[in-house]
């Protein structure tokens, strides 16, 4: 049988490391919404020095993509207010019919296969271009924190990338860990953010309506 890395012990030695350093490396997190980027970002703010990607274009429609846009500044000014938090984002323009364009051959595999490995991979590649042009120590995703996210394919991406970009290391998560999605929801409860039904694009959205309409 396959020996899969531990990702999640990775990233707590990685932390161990950076916190001998007494100095906070830059980190570029990609987030895809505010309830799954509430426990990443404060694992990870001791340690870094945060900023924000959001580069989602695979959300549909438009006015869900604002919507999850909005709720991530929302939690980014209740942690501004909170812990004093200063995390600037980065915003990419939303252009879905490009993005589409990527996974509609993909259309017909069910979520959590190669369409959702291949999206994972479209914005990770993006975000991780965007942090070697930039001057950026680290990437990461928050994307590990979800349930419905396969957090191993997301560690073999990221590894995968920091070897085409060496400048910039992969920063190994799996945030369910260690009680991650019960704080998750604590903070989620905690600020009353709004908490999206389905992952994303149009597939899984009309996935969703049908699992609503045979309820
Ligand atoms: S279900 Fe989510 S991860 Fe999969 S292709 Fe759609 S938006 Fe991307």
């Amino acid at each position: 049988m396959e020996n899969k890395k531990n990702y999640y012990l990775e990233g707590e030695k990685i932390l161990q490391e950076l916190a001998s350093l007494g100095k906070k490396p830059r980190l570029l997190v990609h987030s895809c919404c505010g309830p799954c980027s509430a426990y990443p970002l404060t694992y990870l703010f001791p340690y870094f020095d945060i900023t924000i990607m959001f580069n989602n274009s695979n959300i549909y429609p438009e006015e869900e993509y604002k919507r999850r846009l909005n709720e991530l500044y929302f939690l980014l000014d209740c942690y501004k207010r909170d812990f004093g938090y200063d995390i600037k984002v980065i915003e990419v323009p939303y252009d879905n019919e490009t993005y589409n364009k990527t996974l509609e051959p993909l259309k017909d595999i069910p979520e959590g296969g190669l369409r959702c490995f291949t999206c994972y991979e479209k914005r990770m590649r993006q975000a991780m271009e965007y942090a070697s042009e930039n001057g950026f120590d680290y990437l990461t995703t928050v994307m590990t924190i979800s349930r419905y996210k396969n957090a191993q394919k997301l560690n073999e991406i990221g590894e995968k990338l920091s070897k085409e970009y060496p400048n910039v290391k992969y920063f190994f998560s799996d945030f369910k860990k260690n009680n991650g999605q019960l704080k998750r929801n604590e903070l989620v409860r905690k600020y009353n953010l709004y908490e999206q039904q389905y992952c994303g694009c149009i597939y899984s959205y009309e996935e969703m309506k049908k699992r609503k309409e045979n309820a």
